[in-house]
Order: C-alpha cells, then sequence, then structure tokens
C-alpha cells in the first residue's frame, strides 16, 4: 500500500495476480473505495475500514470480487455491468459460454475467478462527479475492454484511474459487449485528455512516461491483429473457431486451461470481424467470413 495524497492510498500497487488488480482507498467524509480486489495481502490494509462506497470500473472479477466483504456499502456501477454483477449466468452468457463449445470448463469458471454475486445500488455515467468530501473525481466512460468499463479522473490530484486500459498492455476484449471500434474511440479519448500520471489497474500502476505513444501503439496493435484476420481468411480459413485455433491474440501460445482462452480468442477474433465488416473488408454468410 502506498500514499498518494493525503486522502487517497494505492493497493497491490505492481502485483499482477488474477483475479486481483490495483485499486484507490479514498478515506474522506465518504470512505470509498474504487475497486475491489485487492491481493490478500493487501486487503488486510482495509480491516477495521467502515467503507461507505465502493465504485466498480466494470464487472470482471478482479475488480469486484470483494464487494461483499463490505455488506453495508453502497456499489455504483456502469448499468451495462449490472446484471452480470448480480447474476453468475449472466456473466457466463456475456463471456460467450452459450455461443462456444467449451463445456469442460464452464462449471469451474465462475469459483476458478472468485466470481461472487452483489446486486448494484446505482449507476454511474460519463461525466459524473463523485465527491467524498474534500475528494471529487469524474467519471470516464471508457469502452471497449467491455461496454461499461470506465476510468475516473481526478483533476485536482492529477491522475486518471484507468482499471482495464494500461498503455503497456492491450487488454482483452473478450466480451459479447466488448467493441474493437469502441476501444479505439476510448484510447483516442485518453489521449485527448493527455493525461500526465495514469494509474492503470493491474502490475506497475503508476505510469508517467511516454504515455502518448504507447496509448497510439495501443491502436496501431488493432490493425496489426485485423491485418493477421484477413491473412487467415486469405489463407483458407472461414469461421471463427478456424480462424480463433491459430491464437493470434495470445501469439500462438494459449495459457491453460486452453479451452478458456480459446473462448477468449474466439470471441476477440469475433470482434476484430465485426470490426472490418464494419468498414466494409469482409463479408459473411452462414457463419463464413470472407474478403470483400
Ligand atoms: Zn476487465
Amino acid at each position: 500500500m502506498e500514499k498518494l495524497t493525503d486522502n487517497i492510498k494505492l493497493l497491490s500497487n505492481g502485483k499482477y495476480r488474477l483475479p486481483y488488480c490495483n485499486c484507490l482507498l479514498i478515506e474522506d467524509d465518504i470512505n470509498c473505495l474504487i475497486d475491489s480486489s485487492p491481493t490478500d495481502d493487501e486487503f488486510v490494509h482495509l480491516e477495521g475500514i467502515k467503507i461507505d462506497l465502493i465504485v466498480n470500473s466494470h464487472s470482471h472479477t478482479d475488480h469486484n470480487s470483494r464487494n461483499n466483504a463490505f455488506p453495508g456499502s453502497r456499489i455504483l456501477l456502469h448499468p451495462a455491468e449490472h446484471s452480470r454483477a448480480a447474476s453468475g449466468e449472466e456473466y457466463l452468457r456475456a463471456y460467450g459460454f452459450d455461443l462456444f463449445n467449451v463445456e469442460d470448463v464452464r462449471p469451474l469458471y465462475l469459483a476458478a475467478v472468485k466470481y461472487a454475486a452483489r446486486p448494484v445500488d446505482g449507476e454511474i455515467t460519463d461525466g459524473q462527479k463523485i465527491s467524498t468530501g474534500s475528494v471529487e473525481f469524474q467519471v470516464v466512460h471508457l469502452p471497449g475492454h467491455t461496454y461499461g468499463h470506465c476510468g475516473f479522473l481526478f483533476p485536482k490530484e492529477g491522475f486518471i484511474f484507468t482499471a482495464d486500459m494500461h498503455p503497456d498492455v492491450l487488454a482483452q476484449y473478450a466480451m459479447l459487449d466488448s467493441s474493437v471500434d469502441d476501444f479505439i474511440d476510448s484510447i483516442k479519448k485518453l489521449i485527448n485528455l493527455k493525461p500526465e500520471t495514469i494509474i492503470a489497474g493491474h502490475g506497475k500502476a503508476i505510469i508517467k512516461d511516454d504515455i502518448l505513444p504507447k496509448l497510439s501503439a495501443g491502436i496501431d496493435e488493432f490493425y496489426r491483429r485485423d491485418e493477421q484476420i484477413l491473412d487467415r481468411i486469405r489463407a483458407g480459413k472461414h469461421t471463427v473457431q478456424e480462424i480463433a485455433d491459430d491464437g493470434i491474440t495470445f501469439k500462438g501460445n494459449f495459457p491453460q486451461p486452453r479451452s478458456i482462452y480459446w473462448l477468449h480468442e474466439c470471441i476477440m477474433d469475433l470482434k476484430h470481424l465485426e470490426h472490418l465488416e464494419r468498414m466494409g473488408e469482409v463479408g459473411c454468410e452462414e457463419g463464413k467470413y470472407y474478403i470483400k
């Protein structure tokens, strides 16, 4: 844990372990947690603190799995994420489990990622200002990774918490409401904010160097993957499953268990195919994609 300002502490900085994330603790008139999944050794710093408010960047379990540790707190989340925060079946559906055959991992998945259902108490929307007393931050809707994914801008303190938009690592976009177009637009939105400091949700949290070139490189990576998908279609692979077998986004090496990462690859490749369809570069007939 490290102190960022008199009121704000950063938990889990530098620990890239799933399903955990970097979180912010605001100790103020209202005690507020931004994302609730610090690592076990950092969670001890929250003991004895009455958390009044939890604002989750999105509903992935590595950002909200400890919401239930604070039963008296009010939970705020973008409305696109509400149903899957409250229902495990909805969480699985949103991850595409009903579209592709991964029945071997389906019964194990929710427990493995520490899914814990918790109904949400209220919504956050783009531009909304949230005050905890002396601290005020602003919601910045940054869809793409998931549709309801949000960052939080702290103008006075001079940083933005970007959750799963990390300048060094292109996050997955493996949910049915993920979108390559939205993700690119969100990166551009972040670039336009000209942040001097980003607090990212995983790994080394505080990023000050080369933010804009790193974000631009993230956009380039999407177009590079588009090209790789087009190459696969030219090579005779026409279904999402056939293309996913090559594991483009995992650089050919699926982590274990393979089937869950293959599912993520299927959805991410589907997102590129949707992006390429919108650009008029590919068409689709009965599940088979072709170059236009
Ligand atoms: Zn996420």
